[in-house]
C-alpha cells in the first residue's frame, strides 16, 4: 500500500474538491520536473501527487479509496493504485506531463521554463487531446466493427507547413519589445515605485512578429480541418468505454508531437437482449403445456436461432443457460454465456373447449389441501 493520498496532498478527509486542487496545484508547482531536473525524488513526489489527485478529484474513485482504501488502476498499470507498478509510477514523465496539461493545469508548465528561456516561434509544441462520441449497436459491440468517425482537428497546414509565413523572411523582431518577448511597466503609487514584466501585449512574448502570414492558415501554421478516420472497436466492446487513437488529436506545432485522439463509445440497448459484461440474458414466454410437459424451442441468439430445451416441470421464472452464446471476450478468447429466463403465459381468454379441459384436467390431480399458514404448532 502506498503513502494516504490525503496525507499526500496535505488535505483532511472531508477536503472539498476545491481544496483538493488548490494544494494539489501548490505541490505539482514546487515538485515539477521543469524546476526540479534530474531531481528523482522530486520527480516521485510530483508522481505521487499526481496519482493522489488523480484519485481523490474524482467522486467514484474517492468514494472508494474512503471505503477500502484500494482503487483499481484504470490508467493502464499493471497493479493497483498506490503500488509500484501503478500507472503514474511506470509512465514515462513527457506522457504524464502531458496527461496532467490535459486536466486544465497548463498554467503550472512553463512556469519553471518561461523563467530560464522565453519561448521562441520554433518552440515545438505538443497538439492538444481530443474526445469523440460514436454509438454502435448492440451487435456491433459483440463482435466488433469498424467505423468512422469525423473529428474536427487543427492539422499542419499544407501551404506554410506549419511555419505560418511562405517567405523566408516573414518572421522579424518584434519592435515593441525589441525581440525580448517582454515588456516592463512601472506603477507610481506616492513615494513607491512597482516594476511588473509580462509578456509582450504585441508579440504575445515571442519576441517576433509575422509581417507576411500565410494566406491560407492566416499565420497559424495550423487549420481547422475534420478528419475521417477509422476505428477499429474491438469485439466485447462496453458501453462507455474509451478508445485512445494515438496522434489524431491536434497535430503539434513547430513538429511538435500530435495529441491524441480519444473515442467514447456509446452501445444501444437491444430490444431483445442485455448484457451483463459477457453473458447475454433474455426473457421468453412459454405456455404451461410446455412448461409441463417440456419442450424444445427456437430461441434467438446473437449467433441466430438455436434449439433450448425446457425441462418437463419448468416453473415459471426458471432461467436456462446456453452455454457459449454470449459476448466474445474483449481480451483473448472464450464467450459469456446466454440465460434465458421462461416467462409462464397464463391464457387470458379460454374457449368452452378449453375450459372443460381444464377443469377434467384439475379433477385427474390428486386431491390437494387449500393453502394453510403453519402456525408451528
Ligand atoms: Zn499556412
Ligand atoms: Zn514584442
Amino acid at each position: 500500500m502506498g503513502k494516504d493520498y490525503y496525507e499526500v496532498l496535505g488535505v483532511s478527509r472531508e477536503a472539498s474538491e476545491e481544496e483538493i486542487t488548490q494544494s494539489y496545484r501548490k505541490l505539482a508547482l514546487k515538485y515539477h520536473p521543469d524546476r526540479n531536473p534530474d531531481d528523482k525524488d522530486a520527480e516521485a513526489k510530483f508522481r505521487e501527487a499526481t496519482e493522489a489527485y488523480d484519485v481523490l478529484s474524482d467522486a467514484d474513485k474517492r468514494k472508494m479509496y474512503d471505503e477500502t482504501g484500494r482503487v483499481e488502476d484504470d490508467m493502464g498499470g499493471p497493479q493497483g493504485y498506490g503500488s509500484p507498478g501503478s500507472y503514474y509510477q511506470q509512465v514515462d514523465l513527457a506522457e504524464l506531463l502531458r496527461r496532467v496539461g490535459s486536466w486544465g493545469f497548463e498554467d503550472i508548465f512553463g512556469g519553471g521554463r518561461r523563467r530560464r528561456r522565453r519561448p521562441s516561434v520554433d518552440d515545438p509544441l505538443t497538439g492538444n487531446d481530443l474526445r469523440a462520441d460514436i454509438t454502435i449497436d448492440f451487435m456491433e459491440a459483440v463482435f466488433g466493427t469498424k467505423k468512422m468517425v469525423s473529428v474536427p482537428r487543427k492539422q499542419v497546414c499544407s501551404k506554410c507547413k506549419g511555419k505560418g509565413t511562405t517567405s523566408t523572411d516573414g518572421w522579424e523582431t518584434c519592435e515593441t519589445c525589441g525581440g525580448t518577448g517582454a515588456q516592463t511597466s512601472v506603477t507610481r503609487m506616492g513615494p513607491m515605485q512597482f516594476s511588473s514584466t509580462r509578456p509582450c501585449s504585441a508579440c504575445g512574448g515571442k519576441g517576433m512578429k509575422l509581417n507576411d502570414p500565410c494566406k491560407k492558415c492566416g499565420g497559424e501554421g495550423r487549420i481547422d480541418k475534420k478528419n475521417k478516420i477509422e476505428l477499429d472497436i474491438p469485439h466485447g466492446i462496453e458501453d462507455g468505454s474509451t478508445m485512445r487513437v494515438a496522434d489524431k488529436g491536434d497535430d503539434g506545432v513547430n513538429g511538435g508531437a500530435a495529441g491524441d485522439l480519444y473515442v467514447v463509445v456509446h452501445v444501444d440497448d437491444h430490444k431483445f437482449f442485455r448484457r451483463h459484461g459477457y453473458d447475454i440474458t433474455c426473457e421468453i414466454p412459454i405456455s404451461i403445456t410446455q412448461a409441463a410437459l417440456g419442450d424444445t424451442i427456437n430461441i434467438p441468439t446473437v449467433d441466430g436461432p438455436a434449439r433450448l430445451a425446457i425441462p418437463k416441470g419448468t416453473q415459471t421464472h426458471t432461467v436456462l443457460r446456453l452455454k457459449g452464446k454470449g459476448v466474445p471476450h474483449l481480451r483473448g478468447r472464450g464467450r459469456g454465456d446466454q440465460y434465458v429466463r421462461v416467462i409462464l403465459h397464463t391464457p387470458q381468454k379460454l374457449s368452452m373447449k378449453e375450459r372443460s379441459l381444464l377443469k377434467n384436467f384439475e379433477k385427474q390431480r390428486p386431491s390437494k389441501k387449500e393453502y394453510e399458514v403453519d402456525d408451528g404448532v
